[in-house]
């Protein structure tokens, strides 16, 4: 007799990635990109993060971060509530584990906005997440995003630029590279890999 398997769910060959991580290098771009395919594609949902960054002029609680205190953040982690978290450039980032799987249970397509060693956490925990990396059109174009930006100071800017070394010397290990030339562009691209248009 064949044998038979019980008890597994079996899984088409063709399910579609719903966690989408987009990466790269601090300054690149990547909210700007995603505040544009939100924009046209609200239903896109994008994961709000916790952090213990202060907010810049004109962030909001609950909409671009949970600002949240050191001892906060502490609390997160020990209970769990996290998927990922990661330090960058002085400041702690994570992602709230629940809001994620309510939506994934759901099957809508998932956004993580989150830096490179975030994304290798995802890969390890959901091997099934699409990666991308979003890439400057030049290192002098990042540097001038960066110090352009008027946000932060000279000596956070030099952090971030030597994450941003690091960052841009790992593109291999992600699915697809787009370069972001143009955000329109890159918004459209990012939205048919998440076969949303
Ligand atoms: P910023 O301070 O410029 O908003 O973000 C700094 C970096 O942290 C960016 O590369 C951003 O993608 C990343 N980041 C934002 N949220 C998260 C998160 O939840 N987890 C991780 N690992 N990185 C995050």
């Amino acid at each position: 007799m064949a044998a038979t398997s019980r008890g597994t769910t079996p899984v088409p060959p063709d399910v579609r990635p719903r966690l989408t991580v987009l990466s790269g290098p601090s300054g690149v771009g990547k909210s700007t990109v995603v505040a544009h395919m939100r924009k046209v594609h609200p239903e896109v949902w994008l994961s709000v993060s916790a952090t213990t960054r202060k907010p810049r002029p004109g962030e909001r609680h609950g909409v671009q971060y949970f600002f949240v205190s050191d001892e906060e953040f502490d609390k997160l982690v020990a209970n769990g509530e996290l998927l990922e978290w990661a330090e960058f450039a002085g400041n702690r980032y994570g992602t709230p584990r629940r809001a994620v799987a309510d939506r994934l249970e759901a099957g809508e397509p998932v956004l993580l906005e989150i830096d490179l060693q975030g994304a290798r956490l995802v890969r390890e925990s959901m091997p099934e997440a699409q990666l991308v990396f979003l890439a400057p059109p030049s290192w002098d174009e990042l540097v001038r995003r960066l110090t352009g930006r008027g946000t932060e100071a000279p000596d956070v800017i030099e952090r971030r630029l030597e994450a941003a070394k690091i960052e841009l010397a790992a593109e291999a290990e992600f699915d697809t590279t787009l370069v972001n030339t143009s955000v329109e562009d890159v918004a459209r691209e990012l939205l048919a890999l998440m076969e949303v248009a």
